[in-house]
């Protein structure tokens, strides 16, 4: 299979690229490295079965020649990380939702399976957790901009839909929760590699508010192997799945974990939102996914426990640091 990954050179991307390469599918990479890195693809670079295109969404000759030549595509290009859309919010919307209008566009062309990355934030402030895909979706108001990540994904979900109910284009959505590991940035606000870095440097860690907000954080080799079921899954078309770990925890408890599991004599600090954030930001006290629908279609769930999700990004951070 011929699999064209946008975004591929991001974080969740590469490690699907590699996963792909790996048991014999042909790769071929779309990103514009404006949050993805040349690095985490340096690794493929010289495989006979691996591409990489250095180009935006709206560079329509070359999106049509690599999706005319792609079994499937697997959307993932997109603006990431709360910070990034707190300070470019216009970015942020022409990113996402011109982007995947475009990706679209050169879907319905090729006729191939495209997969769409989805985000939990569509959920908003939801209360009835855990979040189910049926459910009613709580946006906060326009003028809070965390919300415009969250709108922006939600248009391009619906675009989305539309193409497969009037195109018939063969179309999945894949709603993301909290996905973390190796090659994750911090840079765009990302709590978990933030933490490790700050434990590793002896910094303080940086929990914002009370800490007693909570989110579950599921492992990006687990979402590779949920990306790499839903491939071909025809039964899976026109759907909507949610992918993530159940298992929840405070922020607060993260930090200590960290602190324990790195062996770090960092203190941890409680900031205020109104110092960690632009103004405009309100946080989520709960996200929990209900994952029972992706385990029904193709026998899915998490296998990474969070212990195992720490160590491996220590690791990681600790081996880049030296
Ligand atoms: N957070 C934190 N310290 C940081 C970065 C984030 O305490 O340095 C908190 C943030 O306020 C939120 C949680 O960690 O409650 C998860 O934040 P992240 O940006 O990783 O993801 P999201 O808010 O999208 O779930």
């Amino acid at each position: 299979m011929h699999v064209l990954i946008t975004g591929g050179a991001g974080f969740i991307g590469s490690h699907l690229a590699d996963a792909l390469l790996r048991r014999g599918d042909s790769v071929s990479v779309l990103d514009n490295l404006s949050t993805g890195s040349a690095e985490n693809i340096q690794g493929l670079q010289g495989h006979p079965c691996f591409s990489f295109a250095q180009a935006g969404l709206d560079d329509v000759s070359v999106l049509d020649e690599l999706a005319g030549r792609a079994d499937a595509i697997v959307h993932l290009a997109a603006a990431v990380g709360v910070h990034l859309v707190l300070e470019k919010p216009t970015q942020t919307i022409e990113t996402n939702v011109l982007g995947t209008h475009a990706l679209l566009a050169a879907a319905r062309r090729s006729g191939c399976q495209t997969l769409i990355a989805s985000t939990s934030e569509v959920y908003g402030k939801s209360e009835s957790l855990p979040f189910s895909e049926n459910d009613d979706l709580v946006l906060g108001p326009p003028n809070r901009t965390r919300w415009v990540y969250a709108a922006t994904k939600l248009l391009d979900e619906f675009l989305a839909l539309a193409a497969h109910q009037e195109f018939g284009l063969p179309l999945t959505i894949m709603r993301l929760f909290n996905i973390v590991g190796p090659r994750q940035t911090g840079r765009f606000g990302m709590v978990l590699p933030r933490l490790v870095r700050q434990a590793l440097r002896g910094q303080p860690l940086t929990v914002y508010g009370d800490g007693l907000q909570t989110r579950c954080f599921c492992h990006v080799a687990d979402v590779v192997q949920a990306i790499v079921g839903l491939l071909g899954r025809t039964t899976a078309s026109g759907q909507i799945y949610n992918i993530g770990s159940n298992q929840e925890v405070t922020i607060r408890e993260l930090a200590e974990q960290i602190v324990d599991r790195a062996d770090s004599a960092s203190p941890i600090h409680y900031l205020p939102y109104g110092q960690a954030y632009a103004a405009g930001f309100e946080d989520l006290r709960k996200r929990v996914p209900d994952i029972s629908k992706i385990a029904d279609e193709i026998g899915w769930k998490p296998t990474h426990l969070l212990a195992k999700i720490l160590d491996d990004m220590i690791d990681f951070e600790r081996e880049r640091l030296t």
